[in-house]
């Protein structure tokens, strides 16, 4: 059975695009995964920033969410994962971190959480992927989609739906963003979301020592 999620997805549609980066950040990436910020002091340069809400997303793992819970803190994990032959990156938030069925798709290893090189061989299937987000009563939500492999966003973003997709990240530093090349624009993945009706998030993918 799935849990209700309501409260996640009010809480997201609650953040003002303007906030985005400077109050809120919903992709952050600690030392539980490869960034280079201890997961605690995350959470206290948040609280001396002025932050409303953060979510650190590390890659594959919730460690850090089993160690630290914080009013200023939304629980966040970002998945490596396929759906069909195209690779992507999938966050989830307002998940129940402790959750068996979730707990299932976590890295088994320190790797999984850092290399490129061995996340790419995720065998995370995006369907089973979201229906398990979903049942830890969470919100599915489509990373960087500028970066997304997929030659059609479109049709690529309507299928994802049809798995149970709740969002897509709209708000990231598109031109910066991890020097990866970009196969679509900002206009598009804005037009997209309007489109669906999806779940809006935003953050900076920020993996330094400082998230600001
Ligand atoms: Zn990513
Ligand atoms: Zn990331």
């Amino acid at each position: 059975m799935e849990k209700d999620n309501q409260e996640i997805k009010d809480l997201i549609n609650s953040f003002n695009e303007n906030e985005y980066f400077d109050f809120v950040n919903l992709h952050i990436h600690s030392k539980y995964s490869d960034g280079a910020a201890e997961f605690a002091d995350i959470i206290n340069q948040a609280h001396d920033l002025g932050f409303r809400k953060i979510a650190i997303c590390d890659h594959n793992t919730v460690e850090g969410h089993k160690m630290f819970r914080d009013n200023i803190l939304m629980t966040g994990v970002e998945f490596d994962c396929w759906c069909g032959y195209v690779f992507m990156h999938l966050l989830a938030y307002g998940i129940d971190v402790e959750n068996p069925i979730l707990t299932r798709f976590m890295a088994k290893s320190k790797q999984e959480t850092e290399m490129d090189i061995v996340r790419i061989f995720s065998r995370r299937n995006v369907k089973k992927l979201i229906e398990a987000i979903h049942q830890s009563g969470g919100i599915a939500v489509l990373a960087h989609p500028a970066c997304c492999w997929a030659i059609d966003l479109d049709k690529f973003v309507q299928k994802l739906i049809s798995y149970g997709l709740d969002g897509i990240e709209v708000f990231y530093p598109y031109k910066r963003h991890r020097k990866i090349f970009k196969f679509h624009t900002e206009e598009k993945v804005r037009e997209i979301a309007d489109k669906y009706n999806l779940i809006k998030t935003g953050g900076t993918d920020c993996h330094t020592r400082n998230i600001l």
